[in-house]
């Protein structure tokens, strides 16, 4: 029988500061769409909250006395928006749309109606990101077109644009930088100086389409979610090119949102899971994984290795990797699977015998306590936005219906 390595070393103290019992609670449930919800943001300041969706729509949500949610702006575009921001500060509301259109809409005080200011006939696909910069009068969006316009908010002229190799599929903008994530698994880092933007990087770990990403301004660390089932921690600030996996979906991931303050961040995916990881842990990056001709562990050879198979007269393996030191080894030398939270890995994966070893004979350096928490929406979840300071989650599902959740527990 295998060794027990899942029991915590007595006295050790607790890395993980989520309480075990910390749930998201749901406390409103907004089920008027008819079509697929595009796009939730959620607003600080009332309990109120945009969406849009392709049946046209963009409405604001508000809740009423009976403690239910009705739209008190009920606006039907030409086509369906595919792309949403609100400024509280200025209340104004910017709109992509599936042509490529961007429109920037002033919301009137009483939050019961929008005006027109501006449109840009943009891109030639649909528009996946816009944001608003107040301090530098910048309106951005990016698309499918793989375009990127940055346009003055006050002028309306163009004031510079980039295109990036693949389709647009989300940005977040912190000015002096832009964050873009592509269709091919990228983000490129982008400096603004002036109307010149400056490709400073290009993180490419993910294997599938970026869906999603969040960016902690303080910390300088960008997440990014992946149809690759990852969520990847990028430390721009440590400047030390460290990235971070995090593994705890299965399947594809939408969305992320990072609670800076608290150091959490919330990640959901395709089948309904909302995981929230504690980023305050101390983390180690994963290890490359070594390129060999032979098992690591018994020197059996895998099967592209003809030479050392007939010399050995046994049939080739095939190559698996030991997740936490990076070896290449046989089926039969990796075949105990763990949890190893400070790696990101809060699913059981492949280690290899000698890890093996050594996690059961000093588990005291293997903490195995778990570093996320999570928790079963109803549905799929395509899209997430997170007001930290009210401790609320709004979370967009396959089935239309949008939720509201109270994450305060979730943020001590
Ligand atoms: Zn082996
Ligand atoms: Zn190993």
């Amino acid at each position: 029988m295998a060794a027990t390595i899942n029991s915590r070393p007595n006295g050790t103290p607790q890395p993980s500061t989520l309480g075990e019992n910390a749930k998201p609670n749901l406390l409103y449930k907004i089920d008027g769409h008819v079509a697929r919800v595009n796009g939730i943001h959620l607003l600080s300041k009332e309990e109120a909250i945009w969406t849009i969706s392709d049946d046209r729509s963009v409405r604001l949500y508000m809740k009423r006395d009976n403690d239910q949610f009705w739209p008190s702006i009920h606006h039907f575009m030409p086509v369906p928006p595919t792309a949403v921001s609100f400024n509280e500060e200025t209340d104004r509301l910017l709109v992509g749309l599936l042509n490529g259109t961007v429109v920037d809409f002033q919301v009137a005080d009483d939050c019961n109606s929008m005006e027109e200011k501006r449109k840009w006939q943009l891109h030639a696909g649909p528009v996946t990101s816009v944001y608003l910069s107040l301090a530098q009068e910048l309106v951005f969006s990016c698309a499918k077109d793989k375009q990127v316009f940055w346009h003055c908010s006050e002028t309306a002229v163009k004031m510079g644009s980039f295109v990036v190799e693949h389709s647009c599929t989300c940005m977040v903008v912190d000015l002096p930088f832009v964050f873009i994530g592509d269709q091919g698994g990228n983000v490129s880092v982008l400096r603004l100086t002036g109307s010149a933007p400056q490709l400073i990087s290009k993180l490419s770990a993910h294997t599938g389409s970026i869906t999603s990403l969040a960016w902690d301004a303080v910390k300088q660390q960008l997440f990014s979610g992946s149809a690759d089932n990852l969520v990847i921690m990028w430390d721009i600030g440590g400047k030390r090119g460290q990235a971070y996996e995090l593994n705890s979906h299965k399947v594809r991931v939408n969305g992320v949102a990072v609670a800076s303050a608290a150091r959490r961040l919330f990640s959901v995916d395709d089948s309904g899971r909302l995981v929230c990881w504690d980023m305050d842990a101390p983390r180690m990056e994963t290890p490359a994984w070594q390129p060999s001709d032979a098992c690591q562990e018994c020197n059996a050879p895998f099967f592209w290795n003809v030479a050392a198979m007939w010399q050995m007269k046994v049939v080739g393996l095939r190559q698996h990797h030991c997740r936490t030191c990076g070896h290449a080894v046989c089926n039969s030398c990796c075949s105990h699977r763990t949890t190893f939270p400070p790696m990101g890995f809060e699913l059981p994966v492949r280690i290899c015998k000698s890890c093996q070893t050594k996690m059961a004979d000093d588990p005291s350096k293997f903490d195995l306590t778990p570093l996320a928490v999570s928790h079963e929406v109803r549905t799929g979840v395509t899209s997430i936005h997170l007001q930290q300071m009210h401790g609320r989650l709004a979370t967009a599902g396959q089935n239309r219906i949008v939720y509201i959740w109270d994450v305060a527990q979730l943020l001590n």
